[in-house]
């Protein structure tokens, strides 16, 4: 069997981009693999996420997984205490480095915490002009237009989805599932693949009561020889790939693995690297796959062990009624 594995890491502050984005490039030269990376464009708001306080869980979670120490506090002021410093457009060289290095680079957020917090209420004209704004400054420091991108926080609305999809992207993974998908947005089905990410991150699983360090990398070790599954369907419908072929796609974060934890990360791409893992890139998998013979999904909101709040999940494959009639 081979299990394949695509590492795709999400920027979403100012010291992730300036510290954490640099680590990890060095790691993964050191460690021959090529990822995707999406980069967070505009202002490091992330002072802002206090408005989580008010959700259940959050406070939580937020000691269990020392985020003051994993983010620093500074971090935790920008947009509130401090004013909300831009990311990409001072920094350029994270993202320059990153795409000169070869990496499958696309685009975060241009404000994460914004669109984490607010996306469904934030009007459609203001949506789209904050992910030109990011798009714009993307294509001025990378030199091509972005061709992917990934929601913050896996929230979606079909509006959201839309937007993307007038882009022509050659991918977007916005979401949490079990393989790749075309998402059905208002009953009729996009045409831009959705690339979900299949295992738990990090944090959750440090928000997971009984987790270590040191059980970290066993359970990821174990997840990563099982076909992926969502949690929140009872009725798990199989994935489609070949039963000898498993692909995970993982979700990491430049404030963590690429910085209090990137000893833990760099040994686990170690141990998978010594189990014969491949590493793959999302952009790799976009042109690999038939895009008629993706299954339609619709795309839910669902909650995940570990995370407070809901995300966007990929939800059970919608049968085309002429199948069902045959
Ligand atoms: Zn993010």
């Amino acid at each position: 069997m081979t299990v394949r594995l695509a590492i795709k890491v999400d920027v979403d502050t100012l010291r992730g981009h300036r510290e954490g984005v640099p680590n990890l490039l060095r790691l993964f030269d050191r460690t021959g693999i090529r990822a995707s990376v999406f980069f967070s464009m505009g202002p490091d708001n992330s002072g802002k996420a206090v408005r989580r306080l008010l959700r259940p869980g959050f406070l939580t979670k937020m000691c269990r997984t020392k985020a003051p120490s994993t983010y620093g506090w500074k971090t935790l002021l920008y947009g509130t205490l401090l004013p909300a410093p831009l990311i990409a457009g001072p920094n350029p060289q994270m993202l320059r480095d990153a795409v000169r290095s070869g990496h499958d680079c696309g685009i975060h957020a241009w404000d994460h915490v914004k669109w984490q917090d607010l996306l469904p209420r934030i009007p459609p004209e203001e949506l789209a002009a904050d992910f030109d704004r990011a798009c714009g400054l993307f294509e001025e420091i990378a030199g091509r237009a972005p061709r992917s991108c990934a929601a913050p926080g896996w929230q979606v609305t079909e509006a959201s989805l839309r937007m993307q999809e007038r882009k022509g992207f050659l991918y977007c993974s916005d979401c949490r599932g079990r393989e790749p998908f075309l998402p059905v947005a208002e009953g009729e089905a996009l045409r831009t693949v959705q690339i979900p990410t299949t295992l738990p991150t990090l944090d959750e699983c440090l928000g997971t009561p009984g987790t270590t360090d040191a059980s970290l990398e066993d359970a990821y070790l174990t997840l990563l020889r099982r076909a992926p599954a969502t949690s929140a369907a009872q009725d798990i419908p199989e994935p489609r790939t070949p039963k000898d072929q498993i692909l995970h796609v993982h979700t990491v974060h430049a404030e963590m693995e690429g910085l209090s934890k990137l000893a833990l990360f760099e040994s686990f791409l170690t141990a998978c690297r010594a189990r014969g893992v491949r590493f793959t890139a999302l952009d790799d998998v976009a042109r690999a796959v038939e895009l008629e013979k993706l299954p339609l999904c619709p795309v839910e909101k669902g909650t995940l062990p570990g995370r407070a709040g809901t995300v966007a999940l990929q939800g059970d494959p919608i049968v085309p009624w002429m199948h069902r009639l045959a």
